[in-house]
């Protein structure tokens, strides 16, 4: 791909930037906007080892609960990348955290599936 592909950041109008880099154990390519920050992955390659992990098949449409602890450990997964450190009472595998806080994050998570839900 060449520059002339780079596609114009939405919010600020520059064209933005290829870059690469590694993200836990995927090496992602894309584009960022050198301006607001914002990236596009365009390409996602599994460098970790054994195979390529596969999202775990749910034998019914995703809950809210499955929402919030999907979001929940991805979270917590990426926040050191951003050189962000969570609130500790909260950076705990889901069954750890608070029952007031796994709450709240269910029924944000079912208000979020409503709201898109036709
Ligand atoms: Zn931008």
């Amino acid at each position: 791909m060449s520059m002339a592909d780079a596609p114009i950041c939405q919010e600020c109008d520059v064209q933005m930037n290829p870059y690469s880099g590694r993200e836990g154990d995927w090496e992602v390519a894309g584009y960022s906007c050198d301006t607001c920050g914002w990236s596009d992955d365009t390409d996602r390659m599994w460098v970790g080892e054994g195979p390529e992990p596969t999202p775990p098949k749910l034998s019914h449409a995703p809950s809210a609960e499955d929402l919030a602890r999907r979001f929940h450990e991805t979270y917590e997964r990426l926040a050191p990348s951003f050189g962000y450190k969570t609130r500790e009472a909260s950076a705990k595998p889901w069954e750890e955290v608070p029952l007031d806080n796994r709450n709240l994050m269910i029924a944000v998570a079912g208000e979020i599936i409503e709201w898109w839900t036709p």
